[in-house]
């Protein structure tokens, strides 16, 4: 009995102890490929890659989905699209053709136990500081969540400062902090005050947001990767549209839009900087799990278009995934593949929450521990594009098209996933083909075990309306 004790006293001796807290910041529509960690040119992302150094950066992470309630629902679930519903723009996906056909129509279901939900039942302080419509309430993801700001201020500045004030304010022993950005979303262009937030504010308050927001427009403007570009294109909802329905445009203004994308991440990197640098100042920071990801990338005609919501190509599923533990692994680069919707197991693992629902991911914790783990595949679902799927392994990606076309890139040799290794035969497709269908009708059956009601619809309040307008999304 004595040398059990001593053994386990031993055990718990060298392992360090549990973060008290988590931060888990998603900064919407960031491509891996332009963090400088990530081999960027530009000098994006200087806090990014510093907490990269300090833990452990995951170079191939990839989103289940190119837009973001489904890869956000994934996030906070542990679940692939299909089966955790949060899936459809529309009843139809007629809205890519008729804009007035747009109506947003699934949520994440209250049914789902999701992330926030579990970490509030083991005792953490929960509060959330989103923008983005998808990511908001209407859409289920409040869930949890003890505090949800929602919408309520303008950018990731007051969302930082929001945060450091609710841990002051509440100071809670243990706490779940989850930041949503979209300052890298278009339109490309830097913050101002909605009309809904300057509705629905005293005037004290906007004077304070006026105030704070014409310093943040100079400190946007002086991030400046093309200074020597003389053409036309900003970064506004307009330029983007005219770009679109023009179907082209010269080098010299696609390498604008991209240094105005990168500006946004430079922009948004300084105030993740801010927020670790006012966890250190609480004491808190050598305490807390510490999560950096995307849920989807942007084209810049990579394949022919902007933007995103369509494709399976890797500038749109490859994201970043940085995870700080205290005490843990320090420097280390995964290579191996991973998924978005590994991060719930993941952050249960770290903190010792145990969970009753079978999740589709898995911990990451063994890889950088040093240990491995089998290798698995990733799927894609719930492009905006009805239809289209997305199996990835660690070499090689497979895309089914809406009309059962398929389609196989070497990521190795073909990074750019120019060539369709299945054009001529579609021999080496077919394992795919199979694979792809097994995951698909283990999914169908897993939403049938889980008994996941019908996916409810969104009833748009005028403000959410107003928020996906602005981020160009058309609406009836
Ligand atoms: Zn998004």
């Amino acid at each position: 009995m004595l040398v059990v004790v001593l053994l386990a006293s031993l055990a718990s001796c060298s392992e360090p102890p549990r973060p008290t807290g988590v931060v888990v910041v998603l900064i919407d529509t960031l491509r891996a490929d332009h963090l400088s960690s990530y081999g960027y040119p530009r000098p994006t992302s200087p806090v990014l890659d510093a907490l990269a150094e300090e833990g452990t950066r995951f170079e191939n992470a990839i989103a289940p989905s190119p837009w973001t309630l489904p890869s956000t629902a994934t996030l906070m679930t542990g679940l692939y699209p299909s089966v955790h519903q949060a899936i459809w723009h529309s009843d139809t996906g007629e809205w890519l053709n008729t804009p007035e056909a747009f109506r947003p129509a699934s949520v994440l279901s209250n049914s789902h136990r999701t992330l926030a939900e579990l970490l509030q039942q083991s005792g953490f302080a929960t509060a959330a500081f989103v923008r983005g419509s998808y990511p908001s309430a209407v859409f289920g993801f409040g869930q949890g969540f003890d505090h949800f700001a929602d919408n309520e201020a303008p950018g990731v500045r007051f969302h930082v400062e929001d945060a450091l004030g609710w841990l002051d304010r509440e100071t809670p022993e243990r706490f779940f902090l989850y930041l949503h950005t979209v300052e890298v979303h278009s339109p490309y262009t830097p913050v101002e005050l909605p009309a809904y937030i300057a509705r629905n504010n005293p005037d004290e308050r906007l004077d304070y947001y006026r105030a704070e927001i014409e310093e943040e427009i100079v400190r946007y403007k002086g991030i400046d990767f093309n200074s020597g570009y003389d053409g036309a294109v900003d970064g506004s909802l307009e330029a983007l549209n005219a770009l679109k329905r023009k179907g082209r445009l010269s080098e010299s203004d696609l390498e604008q839009l991209i240094a105005l994308y990168d500006r946004g991440i430079a922009y948004t990197d300084y105030w993740i900087g801010e927020l670790l640098d006012g966890l250190r100042e609480r004491g808190l920071y050598e305490q807390t799990l510490v999560i950096v990801t995307s849920d989807h990338g942007e084209e810049f005609m990579d394949h022919g278009a902007l933007e995103h919501s369509r494709t399976f190509f890797e500038e749109m599923v490859r994201v970043p995934l940085i995870i700080r533990v205290p005490g843990e692994a320090a420097g280390v680069v995964v290579a191996q593949q991973v998924g978005l919707v590994d991060v719930l197991p993941t952050v249960l693992d770290v903190l010792g929450v145990a969970d009753e629902v079978p999740r589709q991911g898995r911990s990451l914790r063994p890889l950088w521990q040093g240990r491995s783990l089998d290798a698995h595949s990733e799927l894609g679902e719930a492009s905006a594009i009805p239809g289209v799927d997305a199996l990835r392994t660690n070499h090689r990606k497979f895309v089914r098209g809406p009309r059962g076309q398929q389609a196989l890139y070497d990521l190795d040799t073909d990074p750019g996933e120019r060539i369709n290794l299945c054009q001529v035969d579609d021999a080496p497709c077919r394992p795919f083909f199979t694979e792809l269908m097994a995951r698909k009708l283990e999914n169908q059956l897993r939403l049938e075990r889980l008994g996941t009601p019908d996916p409810a619809t969104a009833e748009l309040d005028d403000d959410t309306r107003e928020q996906l307008r602005a981020l160009g999304y058309a609406e009836d």
